[in-house]
């Protein structure tokens, strides 16, 4: 009997040593697998790192492409939006003007160009909240001081703005986009014995944003045909049309006689300035 019992005892203790043992095998083969998970996981990061590393350079060198482009478009963009804001304050100090001189706008004769403004105007407009730098387009590629000259281009006798006017007389503006008054009248082109309807003032343009082609350059239907940069004139500077899109006009700002201003394409304007005169064509 007690040799039975000591042989099962024996047995028991055998088992539990094995179960032990078994235990610790487990263990020790949990603690290979966790170091050989831990090894793969840690060369696997760094493999991973340095695939992740052209991604990112791959993604930083398409993001560039998409956003330079984009980039470019806002800073246009954000030049149209302050171009807007000159026009809106121009056009409103012209018709503060009309408002204490009987509605009507100044007769001028001084200048050479469309956007060549009679000194005094020039001061008046000032009076009139258009201070000089909101004369002056940012997208025409001149400095503060290029429209600080050109503010005093010909001392006494006229300032040179960024925009065309439509007052009447003014230098080479076909009558027919001339503005005697702030109330629209038929217009008579006596050139040709036509008279035409009032336009309405929410379409009536009074100030435009400076589209410019080069002397003669007045083709509406070949318009890739006139150029639009490198303009000459009495400034030592060349002069360019504002909001290029490369070397062809986008289009322009025009602030209407009822005070509103809207952003017209260039494929919309037309030719406003006398196209055989020797100075530049204007369009809105
Ligand atoms: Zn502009």
């Amino acid at each position: 009997m007690d040799s039975i019992l000591e042989q099962q005892i024996g047995h028991a203790i055998v088992f539990q040593q094995q179960t032990r043992k078994n235990a610790k095998d487990v263990s020790s083969l949990d603690t290979v697998k966790t170091n050989a998970l831990q090894t793969s996981a840690g060369r696997g990061e760094a493999a991973f790192t340095l695939v992740e590393l052209l991604v990112v350079i791959a993604i930083i060198g398409i993001l560039a492409a998409l956003l330079l482009p984009t980039l470019a478009s806002a800073t246009e963009r954000a030049k149209r939006l302050q171009c807007m804001s000159n026009l809106r304050q121009v056009n409103m100090a012209l018709r503060m003007y009309a408002d204490s001189n009987g509605e009507k706008f100044p007769q001028v004769s001084a200048g050479r160009w469309a956007w060549d403004v009679p000194w005094k105007v020039g001061d008046s407009m000032v009076q009139n909240g258009a201070s000089q730098p909101v004369c002056y387009c940012a997208s025409s590629g001149f400095s503060a001081q290029d429209f600080w000259n050109l503010w005093n281009f010909e001392t006494n006798v006229y300032r040179v703005v960024g925009y065309a006017l439509t007052f009447p007389g003014t230098a080479t503006v076909l009558l027919t986009n001339q503005n005697p008054s702030m109330l629209p009248q038929s217009i008579t082109d006596t050139n040709i014995g036509v008279t035409y309807p009032p336009p309405s003032p929410s379409e009536r343009v009074l100030t435009a944003d400076a589209v410019i082609s080069k002397p003669g350059d007045a083709d509406e239907i070949h318009r890739w045909l006139n150029s639009y940069i490198n303009i000459k004139g009495g400034y030592p500077k060349v002069h360019q049309t504002a909001h290029l899109d490369k070397i062809m006009p986008a289009g322009g700002n025009v602030g209407m006689l009822d005070g509103h201003v809207e952003w017209r394409k260039f494929m919309q304007m037309h030719v406003r300035t006398d196209p055989a005169s020797p100075n530049p064509v204007f369009w809105w």
